[in-house]
């Protein structure tokens, strides 16, 4: 008919409002793994599995001994919004746990084949179950019950195929050696800041691991381990919060931070910065703070050469909003630039004393 006149406007279906919001939270194996990772550290596991077959696009396995399922939680396990973490709006203030919208399972079922497999510790046998779409269901879409079989405590979540529905998404990725890598990347960074829980990742297939940690060890171990020893060697630590000086009034609104930072001495040079930020425990990206360290450092370090540092941020979880970006890769918070400065003072302060104690010893 006429056709400069307006189309009508349809209604989506349910599936494909999933497939599009999962896609927003995950754009590849690192990003879902970001997610499993976060899951089985909500459900207090000390040991992490990881495994990851053509960089996680044919399978990425994560396997923790925390809490487990319940059975009957099953059923719903992988529809969105459905979580045991929150249960108001206002919960979202006084959050501890990693996961809150309980949108992870069901964007990587409606982006992968899903199974699980678990077994809370009052359970007699564990259970498995199929996702596709968000529900219980086999590969071939056909509804599908949980089945009763043999397991550990703790949760087995078996992500396949991923991107198989999606064929522009799968395309966008790179080669199974990149992808593995970036998921090596964020193993290596939640094992830094959880060096209370042993992680391993390797291959499928391959018996070594390339990532293997104990449980209870500390952020300075952890880091020699996965870092190197050169790096450890030259580490240097402090602690910074809000409320120091505050000698001052401190104001009933003000917001309550405080930081702790693992920084390399001005002997350490690398090529590139290498950066690890968690506020609230959660791996997250600021390309403002980062730059903002990393100019401390000019003028103490040589031209071209950087530092390693980790920063774990822990803020009022009321002035934070985490809930400015689907992957909760971006955070915002009050006063960021004060908090920053802050920490950027008390960093420069250390070395800027290093590199005079340095100069010190090369006169005596
Ligand atoms: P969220 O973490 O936001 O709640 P998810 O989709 O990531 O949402 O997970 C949904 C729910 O599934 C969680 O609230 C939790 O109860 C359960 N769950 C997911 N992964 C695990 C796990 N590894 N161990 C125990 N429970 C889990
Ligand atoms: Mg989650």
């Amino acid at each position: 008919s006429n056709l400069n006149g307006p189309k009508p406007i349809r209604r989506l279906e349910e599936a494909v409002i999933n497939r599009i919001a999962a896609g927003e939270i995950i754009h590849r194996p690192s990003s879902a793994l970001k997610e499993l990772l976060e899951n089985c550290l909500d459900a207090g596991a000390t040991s992490i599995r990881v495994t990851a077959k053509d960089g996680g696009m044919k399978l990425l396995q994560v396997q923790d001994n925390g809490s487990g399922i319940r059975k009957a939680d099953l059923l719903i396990l992988a529809e969105r919004f459905t979580t045991s973490k929150i249960s108001s709006f206002k919960d979202l203030e006084r959050l501890t746990t990693y996961g809150f919208r309980g949108e992870a399972l069901a964007s990587v079922s409606y982006v992968s084949q899903l199974s699980v497999v678990t077994k809370t510790k009052s359970d007699t046998c564990a259970w498995k179950a199929t996702y596709v779409d968000g529900r219980l269901a086999s590969k071939d879409g056909s509804p599908a019950e949980p089945k009763a079989c043999a397991g550990n405590d703790g949760t087995i979540i078996n992500v396949e195929n991923l991107f198989y529905n999606t064929p522009t998404r799968l395309s966008s990725l790179r080669g199974s050696s990149e992808e593995y890598s970036r998921i090596l990347d964020v193993v290596t960074k939640y094992a830094v800041h959880n060096p209370h829980v042993s992680f391993t990742c390797k291959k499928s297939g391959s018996s070594a691991p390339d990532i293997t940690t104990p449980s209870g060890s500390s952020v300075k171990q952890a880091i020699g381990q996965l870092y190197g020893q050169t790096i450890a060697k030259e580490l240097l630590e402090t602690k910074v919060s809000s409320n120091e000086d505050s000698s001052m009034v401190v104001d009933e609104a003000e917001e309550a931070w405080a930081a702790e930072v693992f920084f390399t001495s001005p002997n350490y040079q690398a090529k590139k910065m290498v950066f690890l930020l968690f506020i609230n425990h959660r791996l997250v990206e600021s390309p403002r703070i980062k730059k903002a360290l990393e100019t401390i450092y000019t003028g103490i370090l040589p031209k071209g050469a950087s530092p390693f540092v980790y920063l774990s941020l822990q803020i009022d979880p009321r002035s934070v909003d985490v809930n400015v970006h689907p992957t909760k890769r971006e955070v915002h918070f009050l006063d960021e630039e004060q908090t920053t400065q802050k920490i950027c003072d008390a960093v420069h302060a250390i070395l800027v004393g290093q590199n005079q104690s340095k100069t010190f010893e090369y006169q005596t």
